[in-house]
């Protein structure tokens, strides 16, 4: 092994790879620490990249590929015990070419997402793709999760922006199809059995995608829902009046807001109203959206959907609404809690039955769980997330949430998993999710790229 070792580090040269001890970090993610691997490489061009992956798989090392190292789903780091290197794209990060006049760009797999959106922001154009994480999540990343966030009820998932891949397959071979053709009937689309494979059918080198119109103007606004069960209403409200201006459509828990607020001083309480449930609601055009968003308000107060509301009139107050959003992340308010955690997706009508179920089944098994969930409404998804007190997280009441929630989100016609993707942590629940003709047709695939099993065993749906 020591030989293969020397070998791989010749192949990316001294700025290349990482010793296992100097790379904590890439061997751990949110959900806690991996098993171990023999070392990190950090290849700087597809050559390498196919170099790489040659040696491996010649001898049954498996290989992680990793971009930012953001998701939330063990999915990024080494997790079953066998001679492993986790892959870091993060070196191959240029921007290959900008093209205004088409709207695409071409860009390697290790670009960071903000670096892309600002760059196309530059040029008077739109990078769809938006979460929290932009910062530090690759496009490579993005790619491989197939990421949704806070664009997709306008833009669509990040698969919707992918025109073309270049990827390294397991054995080394390079697959071009870096293409920037928005028709190509030419055979099946191969890349998109790459978007969202989670790495385990090879790795993603090179990307192409569309990039829109910027928008000009955009505005949002903080409702507080009269109830639950009118969320729906509100959206088809919003819908009616913006079309397609209507471009996010946030449900936040009040529990959220509160615990926010009190963690985070510079973020400023909007209203004085305490609700339940608020909905950020975000409109985009090239000229105002204020009158749009304006008659949402009129209209869904008349029908008392809305409690209280406030539109955001200056871009400070637009920022302020926007971090609040983004701290409705629930882990850092529940430290030492036990966590139980779904990203749900039913179809955009059912969301409120569903909340209201789900807490009526949590609560059912455990009085005192506290329930708590945001929803990207517009898609139908939904992260919900139940905290338990940590002796009663000890006992069997854990699995038997989780069972009765899986159930209950099959019987809603749902998927457990919806923009996170698979990972290791939900690989037994989404098994159960398949059918037998499903799961086999899947495992063909995986058999097809990946023979070996060398590509990020133990995510998805597959041992290895
Ligand atoms: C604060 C926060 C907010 C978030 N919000 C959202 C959200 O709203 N919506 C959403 O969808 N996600 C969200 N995420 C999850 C995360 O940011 C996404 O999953 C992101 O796409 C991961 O990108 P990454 O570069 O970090 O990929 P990594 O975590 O490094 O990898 C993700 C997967 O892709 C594979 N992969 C990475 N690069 C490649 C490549 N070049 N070729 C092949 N496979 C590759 C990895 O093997 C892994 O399976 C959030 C995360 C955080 C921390």
């Amino acid at each position: 092994m020591e030989k293969i070792i020397e070998e791989l580090k010749l192949i990316v040269g001294k700025k290349g790879w990482l010793a296992v001890e100097d790379a904590p970090e890439l061997l751990g993610d949110i959900t806690g620490s991996g098993e171990d691997c023999l070392l990190v490489l950090r290849p700087e061009s597809t050559e390498e990249v196919s170099r790489i992956t040659a040696v491996c798989c010649a001898n049954g090392i498996a290989i992680i590929p990793q971009g930012g190292n953001t998701n939330l789903c063990r999915m990024a780091i080494p997790t079953e015990k066998s001679p492993t290197i986790v892959l870091s794209l993060k070196r191959m990060n240029r921007i290959i070419d900008l093209n205004v006049a088409n709207a695409t760009v071409t860009v390697e797999a290790g670009c960071v997402m903000q670096v892309l959106q600002e760059t196309a922001a530059q040029n008077g154009l739109l990078f769809a793709p938006d979460w929290g994480a932009r910062g530090a999540a690759t496009v490579g990343g993005a790619v491989g999760t197939n990421g949704g966030g806070l664009n997709v009820l306008r833009y669509g998932t990040t698969r919707e922006q992918v025109l073309g891949l270049e990827v390294v397959l397991p054995d080394g071979r390079v697959w071009n199809g870096l293409r920037r053709l928005i028709k190509d009937n030419s055979g099946f689309d191969l890349k998109q059995l790459f978007i969202g494979s989670e790495g385990t059918l090879g790795i993603i080198t090179k990307l192409a995608f569309k990039l829109h119109p910027e928008q000009a103007v955009s505005q949002s606004m903080l409702v507080a829902l009269s109830d639950v069960s009118r969320l729906i209403e509100l959206y088809q409200l919003g819908r009616q009046i913006a079309g397609e201006r209507l471009t996010a459509f946030e449900l936040m828990p009040g529990i959220g807001i509160e615990k926010a607020l009190q963690r985070y001083p510079d973020i400023k309480r909007p209203m004085e109203t305490r609700a339940d449930w608020y909905v950020l609601i975000r409109m985009s055009d090239r000229s105002s959206v204020e009158e749009h968003l304006m008659a949402l308000f009129e209209k869904g107060s008349y029908s008392e959907v809305i409690a209280d509301g406030v539109l955001a009139s200056s871009g400070t107050q637009e920022r302020n609404l926007w971090e609040l959003r983004e701290q409705m992340i629930p882990h850092q308010y529940f430290k030492g809690y036990t966590m139980l955690k779904w990203d749900v997706s039913v179809s955009v009508d059912r969301i409120s039955d569903f909340l209201v179920a789900a807490q009526a089944k949590v609560h059912g098994l455990c009085s005192d769980a506290i329930c708590y969930a945001v929803s990207h409404v517009g898609d139908g998804n939904i992260h919900y997330t139940a905290y338990l007190d940590p002796e009663v997280g000890k006992t069997g009441i854990k699995d038997e949430i989780y069972d009765v929630i899986d159930e209950l989100i099959w019987s809603f016609g749902g998927s457990v998993v919806a923009e996170h993707g698979v990972g290791a942590l939900f690989r037994d629940q989404v098994r159960r999710q398949k059918s037998d003709v499903e799961y086999d047709l899947l495992t063909r695939v995986k058999e097809t790229f990946d023979p070996q099993g060398v590509m990020n065993p133990g995510k998805m749906l597959f041992d290895r």
